[in-house]
């Protein structure tokens, strides 16, 4: 059951963050089910003067069509490993990772998710918590790798 928004009628999508390289190509002709998750963000000073209490926040989850999975956003592509639905929290500015950790988060541990990149700009109404799939053994890689790579 999906609703949009107050005074909406179109409902948005978040695509998963690696969705281009991961879904599948679909033909128009032929006849899917998308699963999405529909979740409810509640803005840090929603509720105050002129601020929305929070949004409908929607993310594809799985593609079927037929009996067949074409996509599962809750399965870790790298481990095969299924992922828990976790609260993540929300991180603003530039993001300073090196060159190397960003190459390792792409090959050893995409799901890790320990943070969500929000964006260089932060307002007071700005979430601060988002959810996320996380993948156990991407956050083991993870942690891993930070043992043996010490920021400096
Ligand atoms: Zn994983």
């Amino acid at each position: 059951m999906l609703s949009a928004g107050e005074g909406e009628n179109a409902v948005f999508v978040a695509w998963p963050k690696d969705g281009e390289s991961q879904l599948p190509k679909l033909d128009p002709r032929e006849t899917y089910r998308f699963e999405l998750i529909q979740e409810y963000q509640r803005f840090p000073q929603g509720g105050l003067e002129g601020i929305p209490a929070g949004h409908w926040r929607s993310e594809l989850i799985r593609i079927e069509q037929k009996d067949r999975t074409l996509y599962d956003a809750t399965i870790c592509r790298i481990h095969q490993h299924q992922m828990s639905r976790q609260t993540v929290p929300i991180s603003y500015g530039l993001p300073l990772f090196s060159k190397e950790y960003l190459e390792e988060l792409k090959t050893r541990f995409p799901n890790a998710n320990s943070a969500v990149l929000g964006g260089c700009s932060v307002s007071p109404d700005s979430p601060k918590y988002s959810r996320s799939f996380r993948c156990e053994r991407c956050m083991q890689e993870e942690r891993a790798w930070e043992e043996q790579n010490p920021r400096g």
